[in-house]
């Protein structure tokens, strides 16, 4: 299984662009519709005028930053309007209502919400084939069916398992600072917290987000937002709001992913012939779960097999 099998296969090459020694990061598409036309993913800006870089969200690791200049890049608007409220700068990009069709020369892209973050959606990309790329992802249940998956694998160990608990942060938040992501998890942690009757403040970043999508965050209030890092100069009640076992202070499982059972459930949701894991490791647990069973031919493209160009 390579690049050149999804090719004869499913009408596209995957691959990653070279730089220095290494490969950027994610994930990129060559489609040939008579000329040579690439779908970047998550990833630094194309060159040429032949291609487009599709954003499925606003978290740094996914590189929308670096595509706020870019004419070819085309992100939902909410993603669009986050990454210009953190890096002060306009998105020249296309932008998108999540679960509107983007109509391209040669491509039909339908987009659906994945509930990672504000604003971060999936694209399925039609041609030849049926090629869903995730992003994120936190609910898989507006996803479509799919012929290739090309996804996530965050939780994808077994060890991975967990419950959120929404009642215990509702129950506990009274008079503490909690420790959240700025980007996605404070403004879903802060509209959760108001629309249970809290008055929500907030570190600047985080007050500046929120207020960017009339998320009610002020200076002052029963519960205080802040940066995981910025938790450790809080004395007093506090909490971090991750799935995430590192941390030293006392947590509540707020996750903005799905967890190993979930991920498997999305891909049987999918039903995808094949699963290309772009983002995140996939553990020999996962990748046996469903070589045993539920896949035609089931096989994973990890980005290191993947192509170079
Ligand atoms: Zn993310
Ligand atoms: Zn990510």
């Amino acid at each position: 299984m390579d690049s050149i099998y999804f090719l004869d296969h499913y009408g596209f090459f995957p691959y990653r662009r070279k730089s220095g020694k290494g490969a950027k990061p994610h994930i990129s598409l060559r489609f040939n519709f008579g000329e040579v036309f690439d779908v970047h993913i998550d990833t630094y800006a194309g060159k040429g005028s032949s291609y487009i870089n599709l954003i499925t969200h606003a978290h740094s690791d996914h590189y929308g930053q670096y595509n706020l200049d870019n004419p070819n890049a085309i992100a939902s608007q909410e993603t669009a309007r986050m990454l210009s409220v953190l890096n002060g700068k306009r998105f020249i990009g296309r932008t998108f209502e999540i679960g509107k069709e983007i109509k391209l020369n040669g491509l039909r892209i339908k987009t659906y919400p994945t509930e990672h973050i504000f604003g971060s959606s999936a694209f399925l990309i039609e041609s030849e084939s049926r090629i869903l790329i995730t992003g994120d992802v936190k609910d898989y249940r507006k996803l479509p069916r799919c012929d290739v998956l090309i996804t996530e694998a965050t939780y994808g160990k077994p060890d991975f398992t967990f419950e959120e608990e929404i009642d215990k942060l509702i129950n506990e938040a009274k008079n503490s600072v909690l420790g959240v992501y700025p980007i996605g998890k404070a403004q879903r942690t802060a509209k959760i917290l108001s629309e249970n009757g809290y008055s929500v403040s907030g570190e600047d970043k985080i007050t500046k987000l929120c207020k960017a999508f009339d998320i009610d965050v002020s200076n002052e209030g029963d519960v205080k937002l802040v940066s995981p890092r910025n938790l450790y100069s809080h004395s007093g009640r506090k909490y971090i709001l991750t799935a995430q076992r590192f941390y030293r202070i006392p947590r509540i499982v707020i996750s903005d992913h799905l967890d190993f059972n979930g991920l498997i459930d999305m891909i049987e949701h999918c039903n995808p012939e094949h699963v290309i894991f772009y983002h995140g490791k996939p553990s020999e647990e996962l990748l046996q779960r469903f070589r045993s069973s539920i896949l035609k031919d089931f096989a994973v493209l990890s980005e290191e097999k993947l192509a170079n160009s």
